[in-house]
């Protein structure tokens, strides 16, 4: 016998929904409240190798990376308004492919689904994502960083300092800065050359980043042939004993400079420690420790001054 018109209408519908589902570039999943594929449309064979058959009956959590579970629970959130999930779920040869779903919870269990879902793969749009934040760190890192010496640039050492003087200052800690100059520089550029210099400030950098060792501690370029470092919670006698370990260390690495104190390649040192009061600033610890330096220099260089109330430097006038 041949199909009553309301029967014919309803296979129709039937052809057609199944015609749509099966065709969609998304794929579509139908979910219970349990976490459980009641449906998934055949195009999930493309994204992750799976067929509907093996897929169908698991809970969706089998199929998602362990450390991203927890953004399954954001399903809960609200009834009417979908939610967007973003997670790795696992290939059928064992990658991890980034997913993108959009998920409807429907209001009530209908035919044991609770969710409609329409899943698409998102990799490429992530390994972009990716590429584009390694490129940003290393972006800040490149420019906190300098190209010479690889220490931490005079942008980045401000930075540190402000928010080192202020953190003293709440912890009522000491703040120690040493100010290092090689001694004689202008003098070996002339007679070695300017690149010859310039591989020499690589060894000085070098060797005062070997020589500090607190996780607080920073060394940077402070500009053209001075360096500076900056160390949290030491005092005078503690930044004296780091000042004597770099200028010793730059000494005994014996660098040729026959313009130089002895033959070799020194570095002067000026220090100071405060603990931060009132009324006074960051720029006055730079202050005390230049002026430091310039007592270092005038006693004959190659040696480490501590600031001892010195008179400052004639600030230059423009
Ligand atoms: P002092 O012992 O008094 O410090 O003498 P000095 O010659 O080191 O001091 P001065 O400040 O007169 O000269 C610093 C010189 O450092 C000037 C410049 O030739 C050299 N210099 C500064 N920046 C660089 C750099 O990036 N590369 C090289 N090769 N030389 C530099
Ligand atoms: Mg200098
Ligand atoms: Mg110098």
């Amino acid at each position: 016998r041949t199909a009553a018109p309301a029967e014919r209408a309803a296979s129709r519908n039937e052809r057609r929904y199944r015609l749509l589902a099966e065709n969609s570039v998304d794929t579509i999943v139908m979910s219970g409240a349990d976490g459980r594929v009641s449906y998934i449309s055949p195009a999930i064979v493309d994204v992750l190798g799976w067929t509907p058959a093996d897929i169908e009956g698991k809970r969706i959590s089998d199929f998602v990376h362990k450390d991203h579970l927890m953004v399954l629970d954001d399903q809960d959130t609200d009834d009417s308004a979908p939610a967007t999930l973003t997670f790795p779920a696992r290939h059928r040869d064992g990658e991890w492919i980034w997913l993108e779903a959009r998920v409807r919870r429907l209001s009530g269990d209908i035919d044991g689904a609770s969710y409609i879902s329409n899943v698409r793969d998102v990799s490429g749009r992530k390994k972009a994502e990716q590429a584009l934040e390694a490129a940003n760190a290393q972006l800040q890192a490149m420019a906190a960083t300098d190209a010479l010496t690889n220490l931490a640039n005079r942008r980045r050492f401000d930075e540190t300092l402000d928010r080192e003087w202020r953190r003293s200052i709440r912890d009522g800690t000491e703040l120690a800065l040493l100010l290092i100059d090689a001694d004689h520089f202008k003098a070996l550029n002339d007679y070695y050359g300017h690149q010859q210099g310039d591989v020499y400030l690589k060894s000085i950098a070098g060797i005062i980043q070997e020589c500090i060792r607190r996780p607080g501690d920073m060394a940077a370029r402070y500009g053209g042939e001075e360096f500076a470092v900056l160390l949290p919670r030491t005092s005078t006698d503690g930044a004296l004993i780091i000042a004597e370990k770099i200028r010793c260390a730059v000494h005994d690495a014996r660098i040729p400079h026959v313009k130089g104190t002895e033959g070799v390649m020194t570095v002067s040192i000026g220090v100071y420690s405060l603990a931060p009061a009132d009324g006074q600033s960051a720029a006055d610890l730079v202050k005390r420790a230049d002026a430091a330096l310039y007592a270092a220099k005038h006693a004959g260089r190659n040696r480490s001054r501590h600031f001892q109330g010195q008179a400052l430097p004639e600030t230059a006038t423009p």
